[in-house]
């Protein structure tokens, strides 16, 4: 017999019990994002594989192992996105959003990275992402941090969130870090791995990053990069750090923090979590001011950063016991009797013209007054409407509290307003 086919690994079918808390999640955010003036932009899923390579940076974890490549039927490389800053740069230097101008441009969408799929952790996974174009100070790296502290409190997740923050500033201060911290390892080969020992050359600010305890303890007596740091991205980063004290959002100075993409300059920081196991890393980003002229567009500053969603929404569920999920039904409709049916759909019409926002539901393939009560519970309904033949006779209709029972008879014309108290 054939295999049956299944969804690739690592690629999560969302079904509609998890819609539902994804859409207010959504909400959510959106919500907040648009109460700070920022702006959707919406960017293909497939690029060019060289501007991945250019923007993220040949030796990095992304580019070298993860991304799904492939060629187009006309030869071209093509690569599914990793992340949404490379696009949106393209994007934006494309329609000539970027020089001289202000943007800030928030998406929400499919990531796909080759990685072994483990909780926290997939091959198509889904990042909000938010990006600024044309302003270099302190401040807008603090509002971005600002924001996403107002959504970890609007979610209900902000006692357990935390906020890592350094400066690895400019990319000449960075090279003489670089040199300090290669000549520091050659002296203590022993102790690093094969992993470290590849990227030390390639790229040693990663090994900052490595998971080895022994590696950690080893550079725990390295060059630090905050020794290195040039004086404007100190400024900078003093800036930030008292903005964000006014603001009374704590964080912590991690000096091991580089990030994993190449393209950061000055501020970067991660929101972090110990309630979803080994991957913690809820929201990344910081400061990205070459990456522009990089991809061919005229010098911009820049700041932003990717949050996975997977993790956030496992988060949201494994903290917040009183997170409710967008509900799908606020009204069902309960028909019984000759011809009722045909009255049941029409006042459900007529309630839809006079009250859009209701979600209402109407019972089809009959069934008993009981039955059609189960069903209106299974599908969560705060308010049954029940009409039989006398009520559609009188233009009446009966509605019951389902939360606690009460019901009431009332003429049909009176049914919006007193839904819309009932549901407030
Ligand atoms: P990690 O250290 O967990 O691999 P990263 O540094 O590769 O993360 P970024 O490229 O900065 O992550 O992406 C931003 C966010 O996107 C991460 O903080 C994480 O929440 C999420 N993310 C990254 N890779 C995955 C994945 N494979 N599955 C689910 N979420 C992911
Ligand atoms: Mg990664």
């Amino acid at each position: 017999m054939a295999k049956n086919i299944q969804a690739i690994r690592g690629m999560n079918d969302y079904l509609p019990a998890d819609t539902v808390v994804w859409q207010r999640i959504e909400g959510i955010l959106k919500q907040v994002l648009a109460s700070y003036g920022y702006s959707e932009i919406r960017l293909p899923l497939v690029e060019q594989t060289p501007l991945f390579k250019r923007a993220i940076g040949e030796v990095t974890d992304v580019v070298e192992k993860e991304m799904y490549t492939f060629d187009d039927r006309n030869g071209e490389s093509l690569t599914l996105r990793p992340e949404g800053t490379a696009g949106c740069v393209r994007a934006g230097v494309e329609h000539g959003l970027l020089y001289n101008q202000e943007q800030r441009l928030w998406y929400m969408g499919p990531m796909f990275r080759y990685e072994r799929p483990q909780k926290g952790r997939y091959r198509q996974f889904h990042q909000m992402g938010v990006e600024v174009f044309g302003l270099q100070g302190p401040d807008i790296d603090a509002e971005l941090i600002m924001m996403t502290a107002r959504w970890w409190k609007a979610l209900g997740i902000a006692d357990h969130v935390s906020l890592e923050l350094n400066s690895i500033g400019s990319l000449e201060a960075r090279a003489a870090y670089r040199d300090a911290l290669v000549a520091f390892l050659e002296q203590h080969k022993d102790v690093l791995d094969d992993d470290c020992k590849r990227r030390m050359y390639s790229n040693p600010l990663r090994v900052l990053d490595s998971k080895n305890p022994d590696v950690q303890t080893l550079l725990n007596d390295a060059p630090t990069l905050a020794d290195h740091l040039d004086d404007d991205s100190r400024t900078h980063f003093q800036g930030l750090c008292a903005l964000l004290d006014d603001a009374g959002i704590a964080y912590t100075i991690n000096q091991r923090l580089v990030r994993g993409l190449d393209y950061y300059n000055r501020t970067v920081f991660e929101w972090v979590t110990t309630s979803l196991g080994s991957q913690g890393t809820v929201c990344g980003g910081g400061r990205y001011d070459g990456l522009v002229e990089q991809l061919d567009g005229r010098a911009t500053p820049a700041v932003g950063f990717a949050m996975g969603m997977e993790r956030l929404v496992l988060l949201v569920q494994a903290v917040n016991p009183e997170f409710e999920p967008t509900r799908i039904v606020d009204v069902y409709v309960i028909a019984s009797g000759q011809g009722v049916q045909s009255a049941a759909m029409q006042l459900a019409e007529k309630l839809r013209d006079a009250a859009p926002q209701l979600k209402l539901m109407t019972n089809f393939g009959g069934g008993n007054f009981k039955k059609q009560f189960a069903r209106a519970d299974k599908w969560g309904a705060r308010v049954a409407l029940v009409l039989g033949e006398d009520e559609v006779a009188a233009n009446q209709v009966v509605v019951k509290d389902l939360r606690n029972g009460e019901q009431q008879t009332l003429a049909q014309s009176e049914l919006a307003t007193t839904l819309q108290a009932l549901l407030a």
